[in-house]
Formats: structure tokens, C-alpha cells, sequence
């Protein structure tokens, strides 16, 4: 709600015992012209404005002669979003008033506005809308679902390296692999572990190995498809699920990454650290209901990895 109401501007009051000089159509309009809302009735046809009040008047100017859409839309045709066909049933009986939220085109204010088919003084039915400014009220929401939006995205980020965390991993992953089955496309994935990553703290320090860290983040952030989720699930654990991806893309994806991790070192200060990686992969089974054993499989590949020897790509179908 609009915090100025308008003054009030009532016609004088009748004198004790005399005659009212005041009409009652003209003591209904001085009621209409001090509401603190829109009130308008426009000819359901052709649009014609009939009557607006003067709150109406003070912002979109006078109705003469004009239709709703000229006035109140500045439009050149009716507005596409017009609600006229919802005010009349199928019989030509006036609908329950039709209530919704609308930004009007040009003063950009909220208005919730309601319409209804009303029978006018001519006899036939017209179009009646009351309209109140919830502009506040609709800012404070949007605002509020904005921060909503912003708190939710970065609980499911990884602060180090901007990927998503674990948490989101898991959330999207499982949307990811129901997606997958329900349209039978395969569903790959690529777990890596960093090589001897505590010697590079031990030897580099800890901000070199978040530097390392970091430039892992930009690796699969330019290498990773939009639809693929790539996250950091542990310390210095990553994890990719590839969509409509079999286990030798996976395998050639895996390949490509460890390859970059050699040719682009990391520069920290005056050195340049060029980390490896234990790749595990594995593809999801049918019928297979979440992620953990998918990722179970991987898991078991990547310590393949391991053991014979690092930087390599083990798969484990
Ligand atoms: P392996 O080849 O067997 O994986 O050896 P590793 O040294 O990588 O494995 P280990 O599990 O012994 O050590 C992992 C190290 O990663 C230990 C931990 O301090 C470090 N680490 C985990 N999270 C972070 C982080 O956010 N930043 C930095 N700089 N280091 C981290
Ligand atoms: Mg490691
Ligand atoms: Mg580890």
C-alpha cells in the first residue's frame, strides 16, 4: 500500500434541517475519487474507458474518448494479457471476481487488481477493476527470494574453488541419474584424488596447494559440459557425472584432464607445481536407484589407480 492517502475532498454536508445540494451519484463519486486504489470500468468489447477515478486520473491522465489499453498501458492494441474473457462465463453470467498481480508498463508499480464483470448503468455489463499498489509489498518479496536464491546457491558451491560442493553434488546428481533412467540415456562418472597433494603443502605451503586447488576448479569449470555437475567432494577429491555419457568418454574426458594438469602448471610465487591425479571410472548400471554404488565403483577404480602407481585412468564398468 501507497503510505500518502490522498486528502479527503467530500462534497459540503447538507446544512441541519436543509436540503443536501449534494446528489448521490455525486456523494458516491467524491467516495470513488478519495479511494486510495484504482478503480476503473472499461466496455468489455471494445474497450472504451467508462469511468476512472481520480487516483486513476492522477497517473495515467483523462479517459476521453480512449480505450483501457491506450490509457493505462500506453498500448497500440488490446494488452495480451487482457482479463476480460475470464469476467463472463460460457452463459454470459458474470464469473467471481478475477483476482492477480500485475506490474503496470508505465509507472513500473505492482498493482493487485480486481476484476469483475459488473452490470453498468445502460444496462449492459462492463468491466470493473480495482487496483491497489502492492508495490512494497512485492519488492520485499522479490528481495526476499533473491536472498533465498543467494543462500541456497551458496550453501551448494565450494568456497575454495567455485565448484559445487558436496552436498550439491549429491542433491543434482541423484536429479541427474533419475533424469538418466527415466529416459534410458547412460550416465557416466569420473572420481580423481591429487597425487602426494600433502608433500605440495608440506613442500609449497598451504596457499600453493589451494592455488593448486583453485586452478583444478578452472580445469573442469572450461572443460566440463553445462549439463555435467562437476564437483569438489572432499579436500582434494573431485568427482564428475557426465550426462548421456558412456564410460569410454569418461575415460577419454579423464585423459584429457590429467594431460592438461601436466601442461599448464600451477604458478605459486617463483614455482610451478605441476600436480597429478588417480582417475576412477565407472557407468551407471540399469536399474542401479541412487549414486552410492556408481560411486562405489569409481572409488574402487581411483584406488586401482593408486596402487599401480598414480596419474593414471582406471575403469571399473
Ligand atoms: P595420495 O596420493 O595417496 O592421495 O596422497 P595425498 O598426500 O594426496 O593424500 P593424503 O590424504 O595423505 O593428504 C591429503 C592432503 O590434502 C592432506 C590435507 O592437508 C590436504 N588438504 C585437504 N584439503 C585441503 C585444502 O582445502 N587446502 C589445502 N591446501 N590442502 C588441503
Ligand atoms: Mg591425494
Ligand atoms: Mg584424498
Amino acid at each position: 500500500m501507497k503510505s500518502a492517502i490522498p486528502s479527503l475532498n467530500l462534497p459540503a454536508a447538507p446544512e441541519a434541517g436543509g436540503i443536501s445540494e449534494v446528489t448521490p451519484a455525486e456523494g458516491l463519486r467524491a467516495v470513488l475519487d478519495n479511494l486510495d486504489a484504482l478503480v476503473y470500468v472499461s466496455d468489455l468489447e471494445t474497450h472504451d474507458l467508462l469511468y476512472m477515478n481520480a487516483y486513476g486520473r492522477k497517473i495515467w491522465g483523462s479517459i476521453d474518448g480512449r480505450k483501457c489499453w491506450e490509457v493505462l498501458q500506453d498500448s497500440a492494441s488490446p494488452c495480451d494479457f487482457c482479463t476480460n474473457h475470464l469476467l463472463i462465463d460460457a452463459e454470459g453470467t458474470p464469473s467471481p471476481p478475477h483476482i492477480w498481480e500485475f506490474q503496470n508498463r508505465l509507472d513500473q508499480r505492482w498493482y493487485q487488481c480486481r476484476d469483475q464483470a459488473i452490470p453498468w448503468i445502460d444496462g449492459r455489463l462492463v468491466r470493473l477493476e480495482i487496483a491497489t499498489d502492492i508495490t512494497e509489498r512485492k519488492e520485499m518479496e522479490l528481495a526476499l527470494k533473491e536472498a533465498h536464491e543467494k543462500a541456497r546457491a551458496a550453501a551448494l558451491e565450494d568456497d575454495l574453488t567455485g565448484l559445487r560442493n558436496r552436498r550439491a553434488f549429491f542433491e543434482l546428481g541423484n536429479q541427474l541419474l533419475k533424469q538418466s533412467r527415466r529416459s534410458g540415456s547412460p550416465l557416466a562418472i569420473i572420481m580423481f584424488d591429487l597425487d602426494y597433494f600433502k608433500k605440495i603443502n608440506d613442500n609449497h605451503g598451504h596457499e600453493a596447494g589451494d592455488e593448486v586447488l583453485r586452478h583444478i576448479g578452472q580445469l573442469l569449470e572450461s572443460n566440463v559440459r553445462e549439463a555435467d555437475i562437476a564437483a569438489r567432494i572432499g579436500g582434494e577429491e573431485f568427482a564428475i557425472l557426465l550426462a548421456d555419457a558412456h564410460a569410454v568418454q569418461a575415460s577419454e574426458l579423464a585423459e584429457r584432464l590429467l594431460e592438461l594438469m601436466q601442461k599448464t602448471p600451477v604458478r605459486y610465487r617463483d614455482v610451478r607445481i605441476r600436480p597429478t591425479a588417480s582417475f576412477g571410472i565407472s557407468a551407471l548400471h540399469p536399474e542401479e536407484p541412487d549414486l552410492k554404488n556408481l560411486l562405489a565403483r569409481a572409488d574402487n577404480a581411483m584406488y586401482q589407480s593408486k596402487a599401480l602407481g598414480r596419474g593414471r585412468v582406471r575403469i571399473k564398468p
